[in-house]
């Protein structure tokens, strides 16, 4: 507890009640990311005077003081997370909507080539890939028979001439 005090002193915030909680609840489920809402509903039953907008203040503030992140998921709506200061990237599922993180140095290192080919200065490094989670897709796939073909796009190098195998 005296920690939290202390990390919400060093960002500035006045350790109030509802930011300790918060915090504390971020802090128990690290790499898990939440709305608003599920923040509310998971800490309305032991404290019962904090309301949704009070939850949602507190998370703003947290995401300012740099103490969390909140990342946009497909919906434009925020979910909110812990910001433990790794760098990391998403993966939604769209259809029960769970929210995975992954690290990766080459995405990291690949940004910031793409980043300084355009010249332009990033200042929030996101990538979000969304599709089906594994337990989804096994949900899917035990539902259909057959997967419907997709086309197949092959390139065809027609009357490219291989390298090093030049007619003399
Ligand atoms: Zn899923
Ligand atoms: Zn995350």
């Amino acid at each position: 507890m005296d920690d939290f005090h202390k990390l919400l002193e060093h960002a500035g915030l006045r350790p109030t009640s509802p930011r300790i909680k918060v915090l504390g609840f971020l802090r128990a489920h690290a790499h898990e990311h939440f709305s608003a809402e599920q923040v509310y509903r998971s800490l309305a039953s032991d404290e019962r005077n904090m309301s949704l907008s009070t939850i949602y203040r507190v998370l703003g503030q947290f995401v300012e003081a740099g103490l969390g992140s909140a990342v946009v998921i497909g919906d434009g709506s925020l979910v909110y997370e812990l910001n433990d200061g790794r760098r990391h990237y998403h993966v939604m599922c769209n259809a029960c909507g769970s929210i995975e993180e992954f690290a990766d140095a080459e995405i990291d290192a690949r940004l910031k080539e793409v980043a300084a080919g355009l010249k332009f200065s990033v200042s929030d490094p996101r990538v979000m890939l969304f599709g089906l989670c594994a337990a989804c897709r096994d949900r899917d796939m035990s539902t259909k028979t057959a997967l419907p073909e997709k086309p197949v796009l092959r390139h065809q190098p027609a009357s490219m001439p291989e390298p090093g195998n030049k007619p003399r």
